[in-house]
């Protein structure tokens, strides 16, 4: 698998995945000309897109959804509780969006969705599989519970929310009391420190990969996200780029690209 993060956070999502033969989209939280742009710098070209993941409905998930799939008629994969919610946002015709409420496969993928706890109608991550390469795709979540790391352990590569720092969030002027009790609440986002223990869990099953994802712009900023993280793992004698590799996603760049592939 070739994989790369095309944008992460509050101002638009996107992640692409291929095989030889497979390309699908993880969300699509940008406006098409942002997303043709970055597949092109990947050298690919977005008609050849065969499928759009969705997560949740937040608007940083589904924005360039529209524009991208009317465009070239791209099958739009939503969870079955989210479909009534998806059709009154994203305005393509009703034979285009696929549902699901469990693993599929997409020609050689093995999807698995699975729940996260996040304010919206349903939230979903993936575990995505090439026979024994996994990634797992793990943002907006207000809690790292023991199901999802049952679902997520030992992927070689996952992408998960490090959303924000504490301290930050809450001396953050410009937030009004309600929007810093949502962030942080059980079904908000994954702090810095959540984020951190859930690495340790992680590692212990074997992932040597982890990209910090969903960075706030507010509340957070990657020296923070990654020096708690660093901070805390070296405690527990784990130590960042030479047990466990820590990467990271930007707002407005694509990230690294990554090769994730079976192992015989
Ligand atoms: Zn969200
Ligand atoms: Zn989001």
């Amino acid at each position: 698998m070739r994989v790369c993060n095309l944008c992460s956070g509050s101002k638009g999502n996107c992640t692409y995945i291929e095989t030889d033969n497979t390309r699908i989209l993880i969300d699509c939280g940008k406006p098409f000309s942002y997303i043709s742009e970055k597949l092109k710098e990947l050298e690919v070209e977005p008609d050849l897109i065969q499928a759009i993941l969705i997560t949740h409905e937040h608007s940083d998930h589904i924005k360039g959804v529209d524009s991208f799939a009317r465009r070239f008629n791209t099958p739009v994969y939503v969870h079955t509780s989210t479909l009534e919610i998806m059709q009154n946002q994203i305005h393509i015709d009703r034979n285009q969006f696929i549902t699901f409420d469990s693993t599929f496969d997409l020609n050689d993928l093995s999807i698995t969705p699975f729940p996260l706890p996040h304010d919206s109608k349903y939230c979903v991550g993936y575990r995505i599989s090439q026979e024994n390469a996994v990634v797992s795709i793990c943002t907006d979540l207000g809690q790292f519970s023991e199901d999802t790391f049952e679902i997520i352990k030992s992927s070689a590569l996952v992408y998960l929310e490090s959303n924000y720092d504490p301290e930050m969030l809450m001396s953050y002027p410009n937030y009004p009391p309600f929007l810093k009790r949502r962030i942080n609440g059980r079904n908000g986002h994954l702090s810095n420190l959540n984020c951190a223990q859930a690495i340790e869990k992680l590692y212990k099953t074997g992932t040597r990969l982890v990209v910090l994802s969903h960075i706030s712009e507010h509340s957070n900023n990657v020296n923070l996200a990654v020096g708690t993280i660093a901070k805390y793992l070296n405690n527990k004698n784990i130590i960042p780029n030479k047990d466990i590799r820590l990467d990271i996603t930007y707002q407005d760049q694509r990230g690294t690209i990554f090769r994730i592939n079976p192992k015989k």
